[in-house]
């Protein structure tokens, strides 16, 4: 008799190869992209841990793996956000059921885009000191103040805005969770360059934005809480390598490594060696970790486990690009069209900074590992307890 993960399985496979050509990669009913993501979506392959009234099908951790690595394996996108999929965790788990309804199969099937307004001036690793206000007026708020390193603002149809709405409590107790749309007269957007050439990421000035009561995330003054869960999210994905990505730089790391190795002669150079199999080491250490911080996520939790993958990516992509220079050697200096390994390996050295900073410096990652994986005294923080407007030269 076949087990319920082999009917299971069974049945993801008979789906694919019914609506997907693993050869061409495409679905077999054509249309584009959201177009497939809506069959999975409505096949419940999406979000298989969700309960089914909310596109699910009420499946445990395990099946969802399952779920996930087959489609995995014939190339279809779309499997498993319940895991990765920012905006629509955060609204599943704290939005009303309005919100829900309207804002989760636009990010399901990926015909809407999110940016995340959370960074300020004033306000990176101190997040809860942020600025930006949300004044309630009825039936919706009125957001003032300024954002900063938002990546993907240009093209954002929504941002995840927190923004304080209450100046007379303590600093995580006076912020709030937003759905902002970004296409509005009340927020300009102004791209910033970065060392690699590249301009991900934007300055965000909001000056009188709207954003209706619905669009609040959990309740007010619940911010800090939401936020957790969507950096939660966003620390599995980097943790994962997806910030390891390029466009036009297809190959994976450890394959480039080797590669370049043959490729400069040193391939059986025993220095050289040592090293990439330390790098192939760090990364399969790393993908463990990662399937440990996936399981505390299935049950729920915000794992903080999930801080050692992302710092464990930081130092991951910063050794990469380390031993490929050495690998390179002279070459390394060289730069542009004619020298393309170079200006691969240079990019991805001024690009490894990126999963160091973003989402969490590796410093925090550090005291968030320290106090809550090993159980060590919390770090000192002299207006934790202080109403935000009397602990700071603030004008709320
Ligand atoms: C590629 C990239 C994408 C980003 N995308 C976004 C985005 O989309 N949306 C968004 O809102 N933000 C984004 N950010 C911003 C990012 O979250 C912040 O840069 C980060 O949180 C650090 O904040 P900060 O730059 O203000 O540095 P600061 O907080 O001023 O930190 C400066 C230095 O002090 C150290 N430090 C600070 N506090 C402590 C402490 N308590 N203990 C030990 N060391 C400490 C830090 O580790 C750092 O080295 C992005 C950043 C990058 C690099």
């Amino acid at each position: 008799m076949m087990s319920d993960t082999e009917t299971l399985r069974d049945e993801v496979r008979a789906w694919l190869a019914e609506h997907w050509d693993a050869d061409t990669r495409r679905a077999k009913s054509g249309g584009s992209l959201p177009d497939w993501m809506d069959q999975v979506v409505a096949a419940g392959w999406a979000v298989p841990g969700w309960p089914a009234e909310w596109w699910g099908r009420g499946l445990d951790k395990q099946s969802v793996s399952m779920i996930v690595n087959e489609f995995r394996k014939v190339g279809a996108p779309g499997a498993g956000q319940d895991r990765t999929n920012i905006t629509a965790n955060s609204v599943m788990q704290f939005g009303n059921d309005e919100l829900k309804r309207k804002i989760i199969p636009e990010f399901l099937s990926g015909r809407a885009s999110q940016c995340l307004l959370y960074s300020e001036p004033g306000a990176g690793s101190d997040l809860a000191a942020v600025r930006t206000r949300a004044d309630f007026q009825g039936d919706h708020y009125i957001v003032t103040g300024q954002k900063v390193w938002t990546s993907g603002a240009q093209n954002a149809d929504y941002g995840l805005l927190i923004a304080r709405t209450d100046w007379d409590v303590p600093k995580h107790e006076g912020l709030s969770f937003f759905i902002i749309e970004m296409r509005q007269p009340g927020i300009e957007i102004r791209p910033i360059n970065q060392i690699t050439g590249d301009s991900h990421f934007n300055e965000v000035f909001l000056d009188g934005a709207v954003v209706p009561v619905e669009n609040r995330v959990g309740d007010e003054g619940e911010g800090w809480k939401v936020m957790q869960t969507a950096l939660a999210v966003e620390r599995l994905v980097m943790g994962d390598g997806a910030g390891e990505r390029r466009q036009g730089s297809a190959k994976n790391n450890v394959i480039s490594l080797i590669d370049i190795a043959r490729e400069t002669g040193k391939i059986n150079d025993p220095v050289a060696r040592q090293e990439i199999a330390q790098a192939i080491a760090y990364r399969k250490l790393n993908a463990l970790n990662m399937l440990r911080a996936k399981q505390e996520m299935a049950q729920g939790s915000a794992s903080p486990i999930m801080s050692l993958g992302k710092l464990a990516m930081s130092r991951i992509l910063h050794e990469d690009a380390r031993v490929m220079t050495k690998l390179l050697g002279a070459a390394s200096m060289l730069d542009g069209p004619t020298h393309l390994l170079a200006a691969d390996i240079n990019y991805r050295t001024a690009n490894a900074y990126m999963t160091s900073i973003g989402g969490g410096t590796d410093q925090i990652q550090r005291n968030i590992i320290g106090e809550r994986v090993l159980g060590l005294p919390r770090e000192t923080e002299a207006d934790r307890n202080e109403p935000f407007r009397e602990s700071r030269a603030v004008t709320g």
